[in-house]
């Protein structure tokens, strides 16, 4: 049932399309525009006989200004539709028009001369046509043109100079008998349609013929619709004028038809409906003239945009580019600034070490050391100072190598180092087998206590020294303990120096110890 219904509505719409919207006509509201220079006599007799007439069956071509096919409108437009559509509006005849776009003019011609069709508009006369029915009066003249290609030169003076060339014309126009007069044989080629693919200006752009013959007017009116900017006339055939007419199929009725339309075309003045028509090819030449300037504005418009877009694009690119390089040169910066830091941190700490034994040197030890006694004097808290000595470490050298000397000054060191371990208490080596420990904050008796220890330490090392009159390694020990009082820094080690000296005196593996103080000063 349903499958039924929409078949019914398929075809329905079928029939109901091309009768609503796409009826081809003529464009009748031009008639206004012909006027008649005197007025025609015509009497009523001849006027019944004409209103009695079926409607005149209308086909046409498209030759403007005398009819041109409005595609939009679906209507023909031109001084053949003014004209036709006044003279029937004074003889009170009807029109209809034929559609018979797939037609070619002789096919038309044909079908008026068979009486399918009773008027074809516009025609022009020709003497072999005179046969082929009735012919009205002219009412324009038009005039063929030679077109070819820009920048082609063609040296063409007169008509008869085609000749020399391979010429294109449409089949079927009045023209083509006096061709193929001048153009000899096998040179002029027919082709059955104009602006068509494969029509004649095709062949004309491709090379195939050197000059086309056509409807001077015509051409340059569908110039500008298929934009043949590189075509343009480049002679008119003035000699041979084309008096266009309306061409009736022969019939006593069309007789009478043609007779009272001639009367109307010896005295009509077409001239505002020309001029309607030249207004009509100004305004569309206007209208593709704005068009592409607007066209060619916008690509201007767009490609300035791209432009913008691109440079802004690279600005973009570049800026991050560098970024990236002013980062990664900030990062260089701060590496390298780090691994400066940290060599300059290394050589700070090697200014301050002893290479052999990895403690503070000497160089040190008096930088600290006038730090520490500076604040002793200022707080009156109490600065120890011991200086170790290395008993006849000279056999140790001589007997077992200086390599192994040097391992014993290492373990004297790291001895020293573990003894005086307080955050404030300074091991140094104050030059060759000569140590001191600064004790800031130690008393004199903590300070013979600590020296004591140091000493017993040493010979629980128990490293050999064969040639010393006892065989173990020993320190010797001079201690200092400044207590109040004014004695400067180098008075503090000359006295330290003075109780090692006692100390070796005494027999060598001992300490020797002094109190600086007010009462000493
Ligand atoms: P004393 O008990 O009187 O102090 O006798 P000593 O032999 O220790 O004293 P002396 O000053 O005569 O000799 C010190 C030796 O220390 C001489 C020197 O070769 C040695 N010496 C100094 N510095 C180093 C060093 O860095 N490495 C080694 N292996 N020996 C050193
Ligand atoms: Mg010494
Ligand atoms: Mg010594």
């Amino acid at each position: 049932m349903c499958a039924w219904w929409n078949l019914w509505t398929w075809l329905l719409a079928l029939a109901l399309l091309p009768a609503g919207a796409m009826a081809t006509a003529v464009q009748c509201n031009g008639a206004e525009r012909i006027r008649l220079l005197e007025p025609v006599p015509i009497d009523l007799e001849e006027l019944e006989a004409l209103h009695a007439l079926p409607p005149l069956r209308v086909t046409a071509v498209n030759a403007p200004p005398l009819a041109s096919f409005d595609a939009g409108q679906n209507t023909y437009t031109g001084i053949a539709a003014d004209v036709l559509c006044f003279i029937s509006g004074q003889l009170g005849l009807r029109i209809e028009f034929v559609p018979a776009h797939e037609l070619s003019v002789p096919q038309k011609i044909e079908q008026v001369q068979q009486g399918h069709i009773d008027v074809f508009m516009p025609l022009s006369h020709l003497p072999e046509r005179e046969q082929l029915g009735l012919f009205s009066a002219p009412f324009y003249d038009s005039h063929y043109a030679v077109i070819a290609r820009k920048g082609r030169r063609l040296d063409l003076k007169t008509t008869a100079d085609l000749a020399r060339l391979r010429v294109g014309v449409v089949e079927g126009v009045a023209l083509v008998p006096l061709l193929r007069q001048i153009v000899p044989e096998g040179q002029l080629v027919t082709y059955r349609q104009s602006f068509a693919r494969g029509g004649l200006f095709d062949a004309l752009r491709d090379g195939a013929i050197d000059a086309a013959v056509f409807n001077g007017d015509f051409f340059s009116e569908q110039r500008y619709r298929h934009r043949l900017f590189d075509l343009h006339a480049v002679h008119t055939l003035y000699e041979h004028a084309n008096g266009y007419r309306f061409y009736f199929s022969p019939t006593p009725q069309h007789q009478r038809v043609v007779a009272a339309f001639d009367r109307y075309l010896r005295v009509i003045d077409i001239a505002p409906s020309l001029q309607q028509h030249l207004d009509g090819e100004r305004q569309l030449i206007e209208r593709y003239v704005s068009q592409r300037s607007q066209r060619t504005l916008l690509q201007a418009a767009s490609a300035t945009a791209g432009l913008l877009a691109l440079a802004a694009f690279a600005a973009l690119r570049h800026h991050r580019r560098l970024l990236r390089q002013l980062a990664d040169s900030h990062a260089l910066m701060a590496q390298q600034q780090q691994a400066l830091q940290t060599a300059h941190d290394e050589l700070a700490q090697q200014s301050r070490t002893d290479g052999l034994t990895r403690l503070a040197n000497r160089r040190h030890f008096d930088h600290v050391l006038a730090r520490e006694h500076a604040r002793a004097l200022r707080s009156g808290e109490a600065l120890s100072l011991l200086f170790v000595d290395l008993d006849h470490f000279k056999h140790v050298n001589d007997h077992y190598g200086h390599a192994t000397g040097d391992d014993y000054l290492r373990a004297v060191a790291r001895l020293l180092a573990r003894h005086a371990g307080r955050s404030t208490d300074l091991a140094a080596r104050y030059g060759g087998e000569e140590f001191v420990c600064l004790l800031p904050g130690t008393g004199a008796g903590d300070a013979r206590d600590m020296a004591e220890r140091i000493r017993a330490a040493v010979q629980e090392l128990a490293l050999p020294n064969a040639l010393a009159p006892w065989p173990r390694l020993s320190v010797s020990i001079g201690v200092v303990t400044l207590q109040g009082g004014e004695h400067a820094a180098p008075e503090l080690l000359a006295a330290a120096d003075a109780q090692l000296y006692a100390a070796k005196h005494g027999g060598r593996n001992r300490l020797c110890a002094t109190t600086l103080d007010v009462d000493e000063k």
